[in-house]
C-alpha cells in the first residue's frame, strides 16, 4: 500500500517480484495521504514506527501482511535513517523509497539498479514479519545492510537457512503445503 504518491510502475514491480519469490499471491491496495503527525519538523523525516501504526490502523483489507511503501526519508529516534521497519512476526512492514535512488556522490543508480534494491528491502522488512531475524549471511537478504554498497552486495534471494526458517513459518501459518 503506497503511503503517499509513488510511481504505479514501482509498486507493479515490487508486487511480481514479491509474489515470484516468496510464492504468494500480492495486491496493490488503495493508498493512503502520509498523516502530519507522524512528520517531524526539525527532522524532515517520518517516524518511522508511527506510520507503521497508521498502516496498520488505515489498513481494512484482509491481507495476511501489509507493506507501506513511502517516498519520504524515515527514521527512528536512534537513527539518523532507516530503510524501512517491520513488525517482528507482526503483521506490518514499511519501506521508503528515497534512500535507495542516492548514492553517496549523489547520482542517480540505473533504473534497474534502484528496482532491485526495492525488492530487497521490500523481502527484507517482509522476511521480519514473518518471523525471520538478522542473517549472518551477508548475501542473503536477511543480512543487516546499513548502506546501500552492502544492499548492492546481497543476492536476490533468502539463504537456504532462511529459506528453512520461512518455509516452515509460512507452513504454519496454513499459506504453503
Ligand atoms: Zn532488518
Ligand atoms: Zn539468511
Amino acid at each position: 500500500m503506497a503511503l503517499g504518491p509513488i510511481d504505479p510502475e514501482i509498486l507493479r514491480r515490487l508486487r511480481t517480484a514479491i509474489a515470484k519469490i516468496l510464492s504468494l499471491p500480492v495486491r496493490v491496495l488503495r493508498p493512503k495521504p502520509l498523516p502530519l503527525h507522524t512528520y517531524h519538523v526539525v527532522r524532515q523525516q517520518y517516524h518511522s514506527t508511527q506510520l507503521l501504526a497508521y498502516l496498520l490502523a488505515e489498513n481494512n483489507s484482509e491481507a495476511f501482511r501489509i507493506l507501506g511503501i513511502t517516498a519520504v526519508d524515515l527514521y527512528i529516534p536512534i537513527f539518523t535513517f532507516v530503510f524501512g521497519e517491520a513488525q517482528l512476526d507482526g503483521k506490518a512492514a514499511i519501506i521508503s523509497v528515497a534512500r535507495p535512488r542516492g548514492d553517496t556522490d549523489g547520482v542517480m543508480p540505473p533504473r534497474q539498479v534502484y528496482l532491485r534494491r526495492l525488492i530487497q528491502l521490500s523481502l527484507h522488512e517482509l522476511g521480519h514479519t514473518f518471523g525471520l531475524g538478522h542473517c549472518r549471511q551477508d548475501a542473503c537478504l536477511m543480512g543487516f545492510s546499513a548502506n546501500l554498497e552492502k544492499l548492492d552486495r546481497k543476492k536476490l534471494a533468502f539463504c537456504e537457512y532462511c529459506q528453512v526458517l520461512l518455509a516452515d513459518y509460512l507452513r504454519d501459518k496454513g499459506l504453503i503445503h
